[in-house]
């Protein structure tokens, strides 16, 4: 049997960091085993998939030196004889229709006609009485013959599975000590074809893996719920069904699926950051897997002869930036000097003609752009808390300035639409100024109260921000500055700056 592997992305947004976990996983066990690596792109939900996603999915993988034997032909990669392998071009070349139509003839699928308004009922009433929020089962028994003639008048239907009403799904995912065991009746009869005669996930992914001649599908456990109904596809497809095994998710410090709010999940995030791909993997591979003698530092094409299925762990891997800092600092220090310094270029070019109208106007020589956009690039900026008092401020004022500046810039961040460019925060921070100061806006005038109105002139609280978000006293205009610098890093920084004034 010659070992045949995919990942089916859905590509939807930027390419996200656990299709590379998951794909590293994939192409090692595809490599170690002499198989194949297929990528599959999963775009029935026409709602949410672009085009200019899946791209950068192949973009991404290419970048990572995860170039697919199989898959939509890209810059070298893909091809192969069991395509095509954008679920979107299957659908338009009927290849699901089919296998709805077996099960449907067997007994095994029926027409559901509910509509969303049924359901919806449905729902409210289930979750009134405190019951699972399932379907039904009410289009369950209808004969086919009837159905089809309903249809054919044009009444709208969705195709869906008949799961078992009683007995056990039980399952041995070789990762796990424990069997997979899910009553039936919890299972929900699941649609199969929508009612726009596209396929959902579980039919598509199952047929195509058939198809595709998969024998092992590796993926992320959040897909554990699904596999009764998979298993039950192809049983009742008449397929034989690839093995199934089921890695742990990566995870936020605090255990829960990782996700954009807590770490970058943009493998777009990590190109532009200056990560290199080299290091990125090997931090992904020491994730889910060791190497036997407990070395950190390995190439992909070590992890490919190393690697081991039944050694990955699953308990969940932290994702962890401060580690992976640590290799793609190990990592750049070995590159050639030839690649360093493409790297170096390659950085300072990446923000270059932003800044340069910023800073020329200080600039006698070329190379004093270096100096003068220091804390443009600098992922942190040297703080001395004198600088931080301008005139007439006290360690306890010039703090409280910060304070409230940098949860006022939280608050801006967090909400709609908030966009981060010079206009937009000069006029956000101005308008903060005068929501602080506006009569009536601070109780009576006590002492106290006068003096906090003082405290916000515009004058010393840019003087702040600009030393607290460059370390410098003089820089080029602020907003355009903080613009420049970026949401995340203006915020740390702020933070930074009240520390030094502890
Ligand atoms: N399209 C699914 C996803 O986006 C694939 C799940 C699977 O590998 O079966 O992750």
């Amino acid at each position: 049997m010659t070992v045949r592997v995919r990942i089916a992305p859905s590509p939807t947004g930027d390419p996200h960091v656990g299709t590379a976990y998951i794909g590293l996983i994939n192409y090692a066990f595809a490599k170690k085993n002499g198989g194949k690596f297929v990528l599959r792109i999963e775009d029935t939900d026409q709602t949410r998939c672009t085009p200019e996603s899946a791209k950068a999915i192949y973009d991404s993988l290419k970048w990572l030196g995860l170039c697919y034997d199989e898959g939509p032909m890209h810059d070298g990669m893909g091809g192969g004889d069991r395509g095509p392998y954008i679920q979107s071009e299957r659908v338009k070349a009927g290849i699901y229709q089919k296998f709805a139509d077996k099960l449907l003839e067997q007994g095994d699928a029926y027409y559901c006609f509910c509509t969303a308004r049924d359901l919806d009922a449905m729902r409210k009433r289930q979750q009134a009485n405190n019951e699972p929020i399932m379907y039904n089962r009410r289009c369950r028994g209808g004969s086919l013959a009837e159905a089809r003639e309903r249809a054919a008048k044009g009444e709208a239907f969705v195709i869906r599975m008949k799961t078992p009403l009683e007995g056990e799904f039980v399952y041995k995912d070789r990762l796990r000590k424990q069997p997979t065991v899910k009553g039936w009746k919890e299972i929900d009869d699941q649609v199969l074809l929508k009612s726009d005669g596209w396929p959902t996930y579980h039919l598509a992914a199952v047929v195509d893996d058939h198809l595709m001649g998969i024998t092992h599908v590796i993926r992320a456990e959040e897909w554990l719920n699904s596999l009764p109904k998979h298993i039950w596809l192809n049983e009742h497809l008449g397929f034989t069904a690839p093995e199934y095994v089921h890695v742990g998710l990566l995870r936020n410090a605090d255990k829960s699926k990782i996700s954009k709010r807590k770490n970058p999940t943009s493998l777009l995030w990590y190109q532009k950051q200056g990560y290199l791909p080299e290091a990125l993997l090997n931090f992904l591979a020491l994730l889910g897997h060791s190497h036997p003698d407990g070395q950190e530092k390995f190439t992909l094409a070590e992890m490919c002869s190393f690697f081991d299925l039944d050694r990955i762990n699953v308990a969940g891997p932290v994702f962890d930036m401060a580690k992976l800092r640590h290799l793609q600092g190990q990592y750049f220090r070995d590159l050639s000097p030839e690649r360093m310094k493409a790297e170096v270029y390659r950085a300072i070019d990446s923000k270059f003609d932003a800044l340069l109208p910023l800073v020329k106007e200080r600039m006698v020589f070329g190379g004093d752009f270096v100096w003068q956009s220091e804390p443009f690039y600098a992922d942190s900026v040297t703080l001395h808390a004198e600088d931080l008092l301008p005139k007439g401020l006290d360690k306890t004022q010039a703090k409280h300035l910060l304070e409230e500046t940098q949860q006022a810039f939280k608050r801006y961040v967090a909400g709609d639409g908030a966009v981060w460019d010079a206009p937009s925060l000069e006029a956000f921070v101005r308008k903060f100024i005068e929501d602080r100061t506006a009569p009536g806006a601070l109780p009576d005038a006590t002492p106290e109260v006068q003096s906090e109105a003082a405290l916000w002139s515009p004058k010393s609280l840019f003087m702040l921000l600009r030393v607290a978000a460059t370390g410098k006293r003089e820089s080029p205009p602020l907003f355009d500055t903080l613009a420049q610098i970026g949401q995340a890093k203006v915020i740390e920084r702020l933070g930074l700056a009240q520390q030094k004034l502890r």
